[in-house]
């Protein structure tokens, strides 16, 4: 065994510990590890378990972050991990499969009787999913700087109680939460394993997959103004439909996509009056554009605006449109996404890296700290839900892949 390989990842125990959590968190509808309750709570108590087997005692960070460091033989840490937490009804997978598999890494090290060539951190990331308060990477971009508390400070959950509260009685401070990013400096790298949560690796076959970025998102609200006149009096020609100016807006908006190679989806549609009996006066049409490349995903909003314009004109209405969110894409650091990439080939994976739809901690840590990922596919492309599922051979596949990558980027300096 050379130092550049190091001690290989049992994934039989990464996945026998994921069957253990599953078996303590979720039931019969699924995962239930929702940020900053009982059963998250008790999800970090089996890692708590699993890091003192090893001898090691976590701390958390002033964002909730849970950190575990192995002492290696340099400075700065290399960072695994990903987050427990999950939507409710979640699957036993999705950020799980992350933070076993570093345990898994942290767990080969120490158990060879070698040093690992520098530190390694284990990371649970607080409230990746955003499920109860609505605000995705709350830990992650506490740690990466982008988390403005005021704007958070007013979040409720359903049952109405503030966030400010409910992170009071986990043990975090709002206002301090911004303090996590000094541990950005005792970083060097990060890397994250998670399921693909879309079909593109089960359809190809692979196994496991490198990730070069993630795609960046534009949403906005686009508001078709027309007037609301009776169903029954009011003939076709003399209309101002805003219903139909939104559908046909939506139609064309699919075709954008396709020409940009990205993704676009419009997946909320409100009418008002939004009665049988009513031509619609005014619609609301939400659109959510996603592309890896920032030139593209400006082209994509400039056609859907554009399309939007011509099918409000047609059916004579107004348009307005407002700014919902919006990420510029973030790609991943091309050295580590290259050592990614000649893992995943050494192990039968995809051939060239692959973007990710969707929003992961990996990005906003890549802001500050190089990082990368690995994906591994999901069973349908089926996630955020309880049949959310992966092969026992992809897991075991993308575990022992993400073991070597860790180890090939533990002798990298910063
Ligand atoms: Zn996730």
């Amino acid at each position: 065994m050379s130092a550049a390989e190091g001690p290989p990842v049992d994934a039989g125990r990464v996945i026998a510990d994921l069957r253990e959590l599953d078996r303590r968190t979720g039931g019969p509808d699924g995962a239930q590890r929702v940020c900053w309750g009982e059963d998250w709570r008790r999800a970090r108590e089996f890692l708590t378990e699993l890091l003192a087997e090893l001898g090691l005692e976590p701390e958390r960070d002033e964002a909730g972050n849970f950190w575990a460091k192995l002492e290696g033989e340099s400075e700065p840490a290399l960072a695994v991990g990903s987050h427990l937490d999950s939507v409710p009804d979640g699957g036993w997978l999705d950020g799980a499969l992350g933070v076993m598999a570093g345990v898994g890494v942290l767990r080969a090290w120490a158990t060879s009787g070698r040093q690992p060539p520098r530190s390694v951190f284990l990371v649970d990331w607080a409230d990746e999913e955003g499920a109860r308060f609505g605000r995705s990477l709350f830990g992650s971009s506490a740690f990466s700087g982008t988390l403005d508390p005021d704007r958070v400070r007013r979040l409720r959950d359903s049952e109405g109680r503030e966030l400010p509260q409910v992170l009071g009685a986990n043990g975090v401070d709002l206002d301090r939460v911004l303090q996590s990013g000094e541990r950005r400096e005792t970083l060097a790298a990060y890397l994250e394993l998670h399921i693909e949560q879309g079909p593109v690796t089960e359809a190809e076959g692979v196994p496991v997959a490198a990730v070069q970025g993630c795609a960046g998102v534009e949403r906005h609200r686009l508001r078709f103004t027309g007037q609301a006149s009776h169903a029954g009096t009011t003939p076709m020609d003399q209309r101002r439909d805003a219903g139909l100016a939104a559908a046909e807006a939506a139609l064309r908006i699919e075709g954008v996509a396709e020409r940009n190679h990205g993704v676009a989806t419009t997946g909320a549609l409100a009418l008002r009056p939004g009665i049988p009996t009513a031509v619609a006066g005014e619609a609301e049409l939400m659109v959510d554009l996603r592309n890896p490349d920032a030139d593209s995903l400006a082209t994509m909003l400039d056609e859907a605006l554009e399309l939007a314009k011509l099918a409000a004109a047609k059916h004579r209405c107004g348009l307005e449109n407002e700014l919902v969110w919006r990420i510029e894409p973030i790609p991943f650091d091309e050295p580590l996404v290259s050592l990614a990439q000649e893992t995943v080939a050494d192990t039968g994976g995809r051939d060239e890296p692959m973007s990710s739809g969707a929003l992961h901690d990996a990005a906003e840590v890549a802001r500050v700290v190089p990082a990368a990922m690995l994906f591994v596919p999901s069973i349908g492309g089926i996630s955020h839900a309880k049949e959310e599922d992966t092969s026992e051979a992809d897991l075991a596949a993308g575990i022992e892949a993400f073991g070597a990558l860790a180890n090939r980027a533990l002798p990298l300096g910063r």
